[in-house]
């Protein structure tokens, strides 16, 4: 008999989690003006909100804590890293920020200017958020066939070449740099070949643009270049990773995702005049450029856990508890983007609750009775997080309206799994007494669903 699949650890230190009534989640979620981002941790059972800084650290990260430097300037724990991402990416020129959207915060500082065009395959919200703050343009070039939920592709993360060059056409003289984002969170979690990111440098590069690689994911896109992609069976994640950033020109990361610690960032390229540029902003804004609001004991914890990420095993166990919630939803005849993500599925709330209007907010509604459901907490990547366009004031109910199952890494076992595809499900049965959704009663003008509140119709 051949033996089943099983995680590549075990586990050596444990969490209690608490499961509560639907008086107290009913009450809960009201207090938090049906904004899941204001319930506090404890009231949540199985916490799917995000993966971001989620992840449980290993024994071997644990230990280089106790071995951090804390230096403040020329820490070895700084040296100890840079050497790893320089191993690991090529890039020799590194600071480190406090997060990923601090990176991005140091660099646009340095590059982004008042009309400003920047493209990308659907920029992360706080890309775009950091794009239009500074009254640039952020235009999405996803390929078209991301939106459609039911296609199964192997790369739906992918740049569509077409949208790019038209876009670097009309505005040339005024794209400071490409964003190109793996795995393209917004539309799911989902891959970008191999082969496309090397036709979107070329083509980027051959209009004089740079690219920049938002590389929160990179290990997981690896992990499907070596399963999907032609020719890259036998390869490392290693060495796809560093082909990966042999195409680019400079990269921002969010450590909390891939690097598998619970806060840091940083920006590497081999460009010394935008390290020169970005040095400028990282002094006075994240702190001297060889900590750059880290501490050195967390420098150290990413340097192992960059290390540790980038291996096959890690993200095969990962990735398929991933697939194994996506199984259980089939099963359960549940619509979700097509084919599973990488760190998440993304359930297609606009085609589960299908009777209430886009106005009322599908995915953030289906989020809600997730929670009542079950304690279950979700994310809404959808019509409230696509913001209002900055220009019109309306809201942009162009894209898709999701809700995000996130899996946190090393933190949850597929009984977790099964709890929240019975929940999902038992949402899904009466989905069509489902009849109104939600109202904003209070928004942000910018990344408002963070602190947005709602009300039932
Ligand atoms: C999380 C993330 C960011 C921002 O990083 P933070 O560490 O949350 O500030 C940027 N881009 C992508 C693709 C991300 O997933």
């Amino acid at each position: 008999m051949e033996l089943p699949f099983a995680e590549s650890w075990k586990i050596k230190m444990v969490e209690p989690i608490r499961k509560s009534t639907r008086e107290e989640r009913e009450q809960w979620l009201r207090e938090a003006k049906n904004n899941v981002f204001m319930l506090r941790a404890e009231q949540v059972y199985i916490d799917l909100l995000t993966d971001s800084g989620t992840g449980a650290m290993s024994d071997r990260q644990w230990s280089a804590m106790m071995t951090g430097d804390e230096s403040y300037s020329g820490a070895r724990s700084f040296f100890e890293l840079k050497d790893t991402i320089t191993r690991l990416t090529g890039f020799q020129y590194v600071i480190p920020t406090h997060q990923g959207r601090a990176a991005e915060n140091v660099l646009f500082s340095y590059l982004v200017r008042k009309g400003s065009v920047v493209p990308g395959n659907a920029h992360f919200d706080t890309t775009k958020g950091h794009i239009e703050s500074r009254r640039a343009k952020a235009i999405d070039v996803t390929v078209p066939e991301a939106r459609d939920t039911q296609r199964e592709l192997p790369f739906k993360g992918n740049v569509s070449l077409e949208l790019t060059k038209k876009v670097l056409e009309e505005n040339k003289g005024n794209v400071p740099f490409f964003v190109l984002t793996v795995t393209n969170n917004t539309v799911g979690g989902q891959p970008v070949s191999m082969q496309n990111i090397r036709e979107t440098s070329a083509l980027c590069h051959k209009y004089g643009v740079p690219v920049v690689m938002d590389s929160a994911r990179f290990a997981e896109n690896a992990y499907f270049i070596k399963t999907r992609e032609a020719g890259y069976q036998d390869k490392t994640i290693k060495e796809i990773a560093r082909e990966m950033f042999s195409y680019v020109d400079c990269m921002t990361m969010s450590s909390k995702k891939d690097g598998l610690v619970n806060m840091g960032g940083f920006i590497a390229t081999n460009r010394e005049d935008w390290y020169e540029g970005c040095k400028l902003y990282c002094i006075p804004y994240e702190g001297f450029i060889t900590y750059g609001g880290m501490n050195g004991r967390d420098m150290a914890a990413l340097a192992v856990g960059l290390d540790e990420n980038t291996e096959f095993d890690m993200l095969d166990t990962r990735i398929r508890q991933v697939q194994y919630l996506a199984q259980k939803l089939d099963e359960y005849g549940i619509p979700y983007q097509r084919p599973a993500g990488g760190h998440a599925i993304f359930v297609d709330a606009d085609r589960v609750l299908d009777r209430i209007p886009k106005e009322e907010f599908p995915a953030q509604t289906l989020t809600c009775e997730l929670y009542l459901e079950a304690g279950i907490r979700a994310c809404e990547i959808g019509y409230i997080l696509a913001d209002r366009d900055p220009f019109t004031r309306e809201n942009r109910f162009g894209g898709l309206d999701l809700v995000r199952l996130c899996i946190p890494r090393r933190v949850y076992t597929d009984n977790h799994m099964n709890v929240v595809a019975a929940a999902l499900k038992n949402v899904y049965d009466r989905r069509h007494e489902i009849s109104r959704g939600l109202r904003i009663t209070k928004e942000a003008p910018l990344m408002r669903h963070f602190t947005v509140e709602l009300e039932r119709l």
